[in-house]
């Protein structure tokens, strides 16, 4: 169970969320929308503990008390959250990335052999070719292939809880599909809980929704079903607000 209670978040002063209640049941996938600058990634960041944001209330997973942890501590429970600006690494191996990745999140051991099946059928998920393994990270990739290569990442570290911040941006219906996929893997595989941040029912009607946010201005002003991100699609985010 993932909980936020009254959670109040500043950044140098300026008050950027206020009274954020939400609670996330295992194996539910919630989704949060919101006009820009509404404070959907300064949630999504707070939750993963980026030190800039001034934090007050509660968040807790699984009874942890993430507000007591570091960003790495809370990698540990299980928490991932896709990055927005994606770094290039020269020189770092995928292949080898992805094993330190593995080591450092799993207590089960495999053999060089065993691992090469996990990635493949991971990747296979991802439409990557093996060819992938052998470049740099991200060095020289289209903006998709990051995307995709950072969901890579999450099907290795297998969270408990996914967040995924506008990670369907940008992406062509087909690589839309493929993360889809690979939410519904650990979703099926791990049990995982998603909060996911889109700007549009794309990527939605691929995935089971649960539960759908509507921030603006720093609140949750509306919470509800899937019917929630229809009506918001058909009158835009300004003539919703003033109905
Ligand atoms: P969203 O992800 O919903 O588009 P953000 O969480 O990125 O929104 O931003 C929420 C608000 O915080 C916006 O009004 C934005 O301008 C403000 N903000 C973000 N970063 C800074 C900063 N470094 N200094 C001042 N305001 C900021
Ligand atoms: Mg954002």
């Amino acid at each position: 169970m993932f909980k936020i209670k009254n959670l109040q978040i500043s950044l140098n002063k300026k008050n950027i969320l206020d009274k954020i209640d939400l609670s996330i049941k295992d194996g539910d996938t919630h989704i949060l929308m919101g006009q820009n600058g509404a404070g959907k990634s300064t949630l999504a960041q707070s939750i993963m503990g980026n030190p800039n944001y001034l934090v007050k209330g509660e968040i807790s997973f699984n009874s942890h008390d993430l507000l007591k942890l570091d960003p790495q501590q809370r990698a540990a429970l299980g928490i991932f959250l896709s990055f927005q600006q994606i770094l290039e690494i020269p020189g770092v191996k995928i292949y080898d990335y992805l094993k330190l990745l593995y080591k450092t999140s799993h207590e089960k051991k495999f053999t060089p052999l065993k691992f090469k099946e996990f990635l493949k059928e991971r990747m296979a998920i991802l439409n990557f070719n093996e060819e992938f393994l052998t470049r740099s990270l991200n060095y020289g990739f289209s903006g998709g292939e990051k995307k995709k290569m950072e969901v890579l990442q999450m099907l290795v570290l297998e969270p408990k809880l996914i967040i995924l911040d506008e990670i369907d941006s940008g992406l062509d219906i087909d690589a839309i599909q493929a993360v889809a996929k690979a939410v519904n893997f650990l979703k099926k595989e791990k049990q995982s809980s998603v909060l996911l941040i889109t700007h549009y029912s794309r990527i939605l009607s691929f995935l089971n929704i649960d539960v759908v946010h509507l921030l603006s201005k720093g609140k949750i002003i509306k919470t509800g079903s899937n019917d929630l991100v229809t009506e918001i699609e058909e009158k835009g985010f300004a003539n919703f607000l003033k109905a």
